[in-house]
């Protein structure tokens, strides 16, 4: 209540006194005025707008750590002009392939004002979920990482909400807050980028450099004015690992990603008939894959998650090659209660196990 120190304009406030030598704001007893920065103190009252949005901008990043987040950034919510010609061209050369909802909405997610009017920050967060333990590969099917534990977007969402609350209900602002985790037309990884949070490798994931790739984004967008953080810049430098690791050729350009031959597309959103060229490189993944992930040199800085949430149950550890094989659907529906996988359903597994025995 009395302790107030802020090190970007070196004010300090021990009980009635407030100090700035750089600013030279001064409070003797009660009063304590700067015009350049509209500093006002009545009794135990500080007010600065530059000096409040940047305690915001802390106590935001301190409660999603908090909250279980790993990594906090802030962006000016600018429209993404500079994206609008590559998007463009994505959707003329059909490159969402049958996920026909990035044809829609396009123009709100090149402008975050038209998801928020009068929105002026977003904030982006990495949700880590690098396993404490990887599921065996011997005498066993594969699963990505992701989907070891429960789903994580309603999880995510639940951890986002008393963020978006506390920044609306800050009391020394009235703003409105939005979240989002892979629910609504936003450019979740550009933004991230700008966010300052880590930057799109050549494999299209989102890196932070002293964390690694596994983790899940989560967005708000809000209409508090917070400084923002700079953009991370590429650290892919002339690495192509994750290309030549891919078995199917997905990655066809840097920074691209040719959907339709990524065996994640294949093995988890795409319905069709499996191209054979696809299937022979499946090895025995059944539901994602995680090889250009897995060979990024960043995720040897990869930490297993604390989110109990995102951790295999034992069951899952615990199945092998012939449990896959003679798996039944009440024993799908145990063992994928709340997961990702449950959405693939039963047929659409057992496509997949089928596929990798061809
Ligand atoms: S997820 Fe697998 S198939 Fe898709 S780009 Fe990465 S390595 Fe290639
Ligand atoms: S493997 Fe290399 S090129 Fe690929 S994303 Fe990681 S650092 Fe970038």
């Amino acid at each position: 209540m009395y302790d107030v120190r802020c090190t970007m304009y070196d004010v300090r406030c021990m009980m009635y006194d407030v100090r700035c030598t750089m600013y030279d704001v001064r409070c003797t007893m009660y009063d304590v005025r700067c015009m350049m920065y509209d500093v006002r103190c009545t009794m135990y009252d500080v007010r600065c707008t530059p000096f409040h949005h940047f305690l915001m901008k802390e106590e935001i990043r301190r409660l999603a750590l908090e909250l279980g987040f790993d990594v906090c950034g802030f962006a000016a919510a600018r429209p993404m002009d500079h994206l609008r010609d590559f998007y463009g061209q994505f959707i003329n050369e059909e490159r969402q392939a049958s996920m026909a909802y990035l044809k829609r909405y396009t123009t709100q997610r090149l402008d975050p004002d038209i998801l928020l009017p009068g929105v002026k920050t977003v904030i982006a967060l990495l949700m880590n979920y690098y396993p404490p333990e990887l599921i065996t590969e011997q005498d066993n099917f594969i699963i990505s990482k992701y989907a070891y534990g429960k789903q994580y977007p309603p999880y995510i969402k639940k951890k986002l909400k008393p963020l978006a609350e506390f920044i609306d209900s800050s009391g020394k602002t009235t703003s409105k807050s939005k979240i989002f985790v892979d629910s609504g037309p936003v450019l979740e990884k550009a933004w991230a980028g700008r966010c300052g949070i880590g930057w799109q490798g050549k494999n299209t994931v989102i890196i932070n450099p002293s964390r690694g790739s596994f983790f899940f984004i989560g967005i708000i967008l809000t209409s508090l004015e917070i400084e923002p953080d700079a953009a991370e810049t590429d650290h892919c430098g002339t690495c192509t690992r994750c290309m030549e690791a891919c078995p199917t050729g997905a990655i066809d350009r840097p920074y691209q990603l040719n959907i339709r031959r990524c065996i994640s597309y294949c093995n988890i959103v795409d319905k069709g008939e499996m191209a054979d060229d696809i299937r022979l490189k499946l090895g025995h993944r059944i539901f994602g894959c995680d090889i250009c992930q897995d060979v990024c040199p960043y995720n040897r800085f990869a930490k297993p998650t604390a989110e109990k949430h995102f951790h295999p149950s034992e069951a899952l550890k615990n199945m092998r090659r012939n449990d896959w094989l003679s798996l039944t659907e009440a024993e799908f529906k145990t063992l994928f209660e709340e997961s990702s996988v449950s959405e693939r359903g039963y047929e659409g597994l057992l496509r997949n196990v089928m596929e990798c025995c061809r």
